[in-house]
């Protein structure tokens, strides 16, 4: 006898089975295992889980036989699958037409019984086989063959599962390519647009104080306008700049947080005793990662809590640290403005921003920007506001053993 005639709806069988991405992967224990448990309940010397390609049938796990596959001609479950809704069971081989004279049959391994339970999708495509086989006539009993019948829809479940996940894999892999695109243009355009604003920024400057003086008073409104847009250009400008390079490669090494802080204080001096700011600390650890990083991190939250204060109050700042064993938290407490409950989320995607330049001036790049180092770090970020009663910024760093730097 010829092989098996070609189910009717071949090609989008086909189709299905290649969108498993099963054919020729290694061996998985998850399916051994399924394979080894038909053969337990069925003590058959032979079991397969057999696919049925274009001309072939290939054994994704197999037991008693050496083949990886075969040709389609001689496949039993060429048969099984034109029969989805049940299992083809051959009790004697050698009585059946269409296996009698099968080279399977004829010689090595002398197939004499054969039970095939289809593997159905749920798009209705039948992709191979669970089939148990053996060298003497044989039959099952009605429970053996609904235990094939049950670990054969298992086997499918477990197809499910893996496409679901490659699926997910390549869409991720998407993502982080079109991100990765979407940040090199951040980084190109604003890195490109940085030295015009530059001087557009220093001329409307030199305008300003040399020759605002043979201005009308309407051409001098005009020029600090022109000037102030200038400046917020170019720090909108430079923050995009830096925003887009928090995840360029930087040396992770020890460090100590408390010298960290210090150099902080010196930077902001100006800014703290304008505010006559107090700032206090707990004895910080020994960090692992990178320096530069986590120090612009507390920078940005310390000037942010020096920054949304009421009007004329003495801003009072507290870093805190706490050692949960495998990372720590750090916590910036400022006795600020507070932030509404339903912002607590969205103040760290970029741009937003919760109040008016002329109030409090900002590009709204600083606390995405924190929350791309925190998560560069191994960490995250969130915060603990409520209105008029100040805000409590928390980010996590991981000990050096668990960092698993997310770039
Ligand atoms: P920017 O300060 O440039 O506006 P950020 O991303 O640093 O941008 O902050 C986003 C918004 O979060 C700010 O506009 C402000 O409304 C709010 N915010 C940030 N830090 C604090 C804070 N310590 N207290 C109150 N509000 C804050």
């Amino acid at each position: 006898m010829p092989g098996a005639p070609k189910p009717q709806n071949e090609a989008e069988r086909l189709a299905s089975l290649r969108s498993y991405k099963i054919l020729d992967t290694m061996v998985e224990r998850e399916y051994d295992d399924v394979v080894e448990l038909a053969s337990y309940i069925c003590h058959t010397p032979i079991n397969l889980i057999s696919l049925v390609d274009e001309d072939r049938q290939w054994f994704k796990s197999k037991k008693g036989l050496e083949a990886a596959e075969t040709s389609r001609d001689l496949a039993f479950c060429a048969h099984a699958i034109l029969t989805p809704d049940k299992p083809l069971i051959v009790n004697d081989t050698t009585k059946d037409e269409r296996f009698a004279d099968n080279a399977l049959v004829l010689g090595g391994p002398e197939i004499r019984f054969y039970a095939g339970c289809p593997l159905n999708t749920p798009d209705g495509n039948s992709l191979g086989t669970l089939c148990v086989i053996d060298t003497v006539p044989r039959e099952l009993s009605e429970v053996q063959i609904n235990a094939l019948q049950v670990l054969s829809s298992n086997i499918v479940n477990l197809l499910e599962l893996r496409r679901a996940e490659i699926e997910k894999q390549e869409l991720l892999d998407k993502l982080q390519s079109s991100n990765a695109d979407l940040e090199r243009f951040a980084f190109s355009a604003s890195h490109d647009l940085t030295e015009p604003l530059r001087v557009m920024r220093n001329y409307a400057n030199f305008l300003e104080v040399d020759y605002s003086a043979h201005l009308d008073e309407e051409g001098q409104r005009f020029l600090g306008k022109l000037s102030s847009a200038a400046e917020r250009g170019f720090v909108l400008v430079e923050d995009l700049l830096a925003y887009s390079r928090v995840n360029a490669e930087e040396a992770q090494e020890y460090f100590d947080a408390n010298q960290v802080f210090e150099t902080i204080l010196v930077d902001l001096e100006r800014l703290v005793s304008e505010s006559n700011a107090r700032i206090s600390h707990d004895r910080l650890p020994q960090l692992y990662g990178a320096e530069v990083r986590f120090s612009r991190l507390l920078q940005n939250l310390i000037v942010n809590s020096l920054k949304y204060q009421p009007e004329g109050q003495q801003p009072v700042i507290h870093v805190g640290v706490e050692d949960e064993g495998h990372q720590y938290i750090l916590s910036i407490k400022d006795n600020g403005i507070g932030i509404e409950k339903e912002y607590a989320e969205s103040i760290f995607e970029p741009f937003k921003r919760l109040h008016s330049q002329k109030k409090y001036s900002g590009t709204g790049l600083g606390l995405a920007m924190c929350k791309k180092m925190a998560e560069s770090m191994g960490g995250r970020i969130w915060v603990n506001s409520e209105p008029g009663k100040g805000s409590i910024f928390y980010f996590s760093i991981p000990k050096a053993k668990d960092v698993e730097v997310a770039i």
